[in-house]
């Protein structure tokens, strides 16, 4: 497979922005190697300016569950356009997903619309702090809330993948705020508020982990942060920024039965368009400003681009339910991965949930970082090169769980498991 022009044009990106990419993950330092320039997508298919066509499992991080170019979205798009991109001022399309997210979220009354996930969680964890009084927050090791200063303590993915996951100018002041526990661990959360009865301000959470790979929560540990949130008055805050409209149309929530007091949202809720939302409780929500006292604001939040591209999104996955045949296209992906990894000799372990699968290089079951920092990420990037080569785009590190989306067709999930028969006999 030729790369030429990918090659030229990332070489004059290296002197343009920092490590020639707008956001650090896509560089490709985990696997090694030089990220590959994109033209256009289609339906489950991406195509690089030298005219290469891959399987895109990456899908945007996240956003793009219906594929690429959704006629519903790409006309919802034209149709905002050509009335004007921006007015900072109400709009009824802002009531449109506002409607859509109550409707759909379980747990979700009111909602503020922002221009992506690191906004949603920022936002929240200020309105926990300014609900309770309290200062401290409470959040797990490999999981990822965004560049947020006080949440890029122990943070996993890219953060994770780069070995950064306390950031210089991250000052110490900011950090001491910030008490990370283990994943999945209901005793460590039994010990700390045992310990800090009244300073806990709120508990943010991954309610499933893509941020080292797909780790599930294990039985009654989510139900352990409600009951700790609970008896000791700190907000629960569920970050489903990755698994909002993923794991089922109403998120990890309604897939696990947990109901949280805020809900942060990114990525599907804005159909590929750069957006963000965070909601819940009502009388929560009601703090914050012009109907409270809290401060938080946007100049582009809610605008006219970015609210059709997530109410055509919605509303089709609303319309089609395409769950069903998600969760069992990566059925197939994870029992043929590991099929061929056995076959090959290569020891593998899956985290599946729904359409977020990951395939881990380790022997044992992976429920924390602690865990999944084992895994063998230098055989990961052998595998992950094998199947570029093989017209498969697979999530660029270990630690980023894979998505499929309704675009992918039978066609294509037999085409990735005969890829990867042949990618996993080549790392022997
Ligand atoms: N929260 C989670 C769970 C995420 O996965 C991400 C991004 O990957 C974020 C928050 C931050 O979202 P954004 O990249 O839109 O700022």
């Amino acid at each position: 497979m030729s790369r030429t022009k990918s090659h030229e044009i990332f070489a004059r990106a290296k002197h343009l922005m920092p490590g020639g990419v707008n956001s650090p993950a896509r560089a490709f330092g985990a696997v090694g190697g030089e990220p590959i320039v994109f033209e256009r997508g289609q339906g489950a298919y991406l195509v690089d300016v030298d005219g290469n066509q891959y399987i895109d499992y990456i899908g945007s991080w996240g956003p793009m569950i219906l594929g690429h170019l959704h006629p519903a979205v790409r006309e919802a798009l034209h149709a905002a356009v050509d009335q004007g991109t921006s007015f900072g001022a109400p709009t009824e399309r802002e009531n449109g997903l506002a409607e859509l997210i109550i409707e759909l979220v379980p747990s979700v009354e009111r909602v503020r619309l922002v221009n992506s996930g690191t906004e949603a969680t920022m936002s929240a964890i200020r309105l926990a702090r300014g609900f309770t009084g309290r200062n401290k927050i409470v959040k797990f090791s490999g999981n990822y809330h965004g560049h947020v200063d006080s949440l890029l303590v122990a943070a996993g993915s890219a953060a994770a993948t780069l070995g950064v996951p306390n950031s210089p100018g991250v000052t110490p002041g900011t950090a001491q705020d910030t008490i990370v526990l283990p994943y999945n661990d209901c005793n460590a959360l039994d010990r700390l508020f045992e310990h800090h009865p009244d300073e806990i301000a709120g508990v943010i959470f991954e309610p499933v982990v893509g941020n080292m790979g797909c780790v599930p929560p294990m039985p009654g540990f989510l139900e352990k942060i409600r009951e700790h949130c609970d008896h000791y008055g700190a907000v629960m805050i569920m970050d489903e920024v990755m698994t909002g409209f993923r794991v089922a149309i109403g998120g990890a929530q309604q897939l696990f039965g947990i109901t949280p007091d805020l809900t942060t949202l990114g990525k599907i809720v804005g159909g590929g368009l750069p957006i963000g939302a965070y909601g819940g409780r009502a009388d929560i929500m009601g703090h914050i400003l012009p109907a409270g006292e809290i401060f938080q604001a946007g100049t582009l939040s809610g605008n006219p681009l970015a609210t059709a591209a997530g109410i055509a999104t919605l509303q089709t996955l609303k319309d089609t339910n395409p769950y069903p045949q998600l969760d069992s296209h990566t059925k197939l992906l994870e029992q043929g991965f590991t099929a061929a990894a056995a076959e090959a000799g290569v020891p593998t372990v899956t985290g599946r949930v729904g359409s977020m699968l990951t395939l881990f290089f380790h022997n044992e079951p992976v429920r924390s970082w602690e865990d999944a920092a084992k895994c063998d990420t230098a055989r990961y990037g052998k595998f992950f090169w094998e199947m570029i080569e093989r017209g498969v785009y697979l999530p660029c590190s270990q630690y980023e769980a894979l998505f499929v989306s309704a675009a992918h067709t039978d066609e294509d999930i037999a085409k990735t498991i005969d890829a990867a028969k042949e990618a996993l006999a080549a790392l022997k």
